[in-house]
């Protein structure tokens, strides 16, 4: 007997905080969308960020003003949008002797993140004094401390957000397979056909929306696009306990940053992370003991004697991946920000997201509907 297709408006591939917020915005606008997930709803990068909805105050140091200011624009709206799984919280950033940036430094880049937030920044980043400081992060060495700010920042449970939003979906329409395999995509000139394990989908528009894994499906469906991403991995290791009571952004010798962040609901901290470039598949990626290594050793250079942390306070680990885009005519200028590359055939349309942080994921989802006029 024939399979009968299922006919969609569109279809996106990838279940992550991408794929499901555009899934959202489409099924709003009265679109019948489906999602196809490889595997599990955030099993992806969703489920392995480091769980802020922040600006980005580093990015501020390459001049990203316009990827900041959006994001802090993201944060305000999913502040309000998602009170109990997006929350404001204090941010403290210590500046001790060996700290590559100096203090007048951090003072002004903090001034500027507080400008780009605009009029939502109620909250104001100030420095603190050093007693206040001392007397809550008794974990950190007091030696060496020059300044210490706070700011304001979201934090997040990543998984919880994309698992929220992929229902939010589900209730406006949207269909969701999961743990599905595609055997084939061909483009039929007036609709795409999606043929897999559980039936034949069929659209006229198509979203590749699988983040790190976005240059292998389109290898593997020979699909035209303007970029390629760079595989940039970063672990987080968690250890039992609260090692700071809040929030704390850290920099390392060589002016890479980590973050301490304590999740009293856990009663655990995660502390991360580290950047490597991968060449492996992304399913093949892996973390190693240097991994875990370099973690431990920057934070021990800032725990007093009776904190130092060793392997064995280790708990667990977790590796992502981030798809930091590089155009494929200038490979090594690799940017956060997100590309939407959109490629139009005949009646069809085929939709790439490069890149996107999780802060940014309503942003891009309006843009992904208004570019597809949706
Ligand atoms: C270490 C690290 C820390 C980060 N910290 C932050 C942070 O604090 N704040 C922030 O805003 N952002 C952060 N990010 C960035 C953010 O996590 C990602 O940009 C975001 O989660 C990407 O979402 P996505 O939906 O594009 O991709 P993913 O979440 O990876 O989703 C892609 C989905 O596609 C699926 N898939 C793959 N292949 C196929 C296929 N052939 N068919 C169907 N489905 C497929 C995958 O299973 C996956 O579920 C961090 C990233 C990393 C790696």
């Amino acid at each position: 007997m024939e399979v009968r297709p299922e006919n969609y408006d569109i279809i996106i591939l990838g279940a992550g905080i991408n794929g499901c917020g555009i899934a959202a915005e489409l099924s709003r606008r009265n679109q019948r969308v489906l999602i196809l997930e490889r595997s599990a709803i955030g099993s992806g990068t969703s489920s392995k960020s480091s769980r802020l909805i922040h600006g980005g105050l580093r990015y501020l140091e390459t001049a990203k003003f316009g990827l900041v200011r959006e994001a802090l624009h993201d944060r305000q709206e999913l502040l309000k949008l998602y009170p109990g799984l997006v929350q404001i919280k204090p941010f403290y950033l210590p500046v001790y002797k060996s700290s590559p940036r100096p203090a007048w430094m951090i003072g002004l880049g903090l001034k500027l993140y507080d400008l780009l937030s605009g009029k939502y920044s109620e909250f104001k980043s100030q420095r603190i004094h050093r007693d206040e400081f001392s007397s809550f992060a008794a974990s950190l060495l007091q030696d060496g401390l020059k300044a210490t700010f706070r700011y304001f920042d979201g934090k997040t449970d990543d998984l919880e957000l994309t698992r929220t939003v992929a229902g939010e979906a589900h209730k406006s329409g949207c269909v969701i397979h999961e743990h599905i395999k595609i055997t084939a995509i061909t483009n039929q000139t007036t609709a795409y056909q999606v043929a897999t394990n559980r039936g034949i989908f069929t659209s006229p528009a198509l979203i590749n929306a699988t983040g790190p894994w976005i240059d292998e499906v389109n290898q593997r469906y020979g699909f035209p696009t303007n970029y390629h991403i760079r595989k940039i991995s970063g672990i987080h290791i968690v250890i039992d306990g609260l090692l700071t009571p809040d929030l704390m952004f850290m920099q390392t010798g060589n002016k890479r940053i980590f973050f301490i962040i304590p999740e009293p609901e856990y009663k655990r901290t995660i502390i991360g992370t580290t950047e490597r470039e991968e060449t492996a598949l992304c399913d093949e990626v892996t973390y190693d003991d240097a991994d875990i290594e370099y973690l431990l050793e920057n934070i021990n250079k800032y725990l007093t004697t009776d904190h130092q942390l060793t392997v064995n306070d280790v708990k667990d680990v977790w590796i992502g991946i981030r798809p930091l885009i590089a155009h494929k005519d200038n490979p090594t200028d690799l940017s956060r920000e997100y590309a939407l590359d959109l490629q139009r055939n005949g009646n069809t349309q085929l939709l790439h997201v490069f890149g996107g942080k999780l802060t940014t994921f309503l942003s891009l989802a309006r843009k992904v509907a208004d570019l597809l006029k949706m």
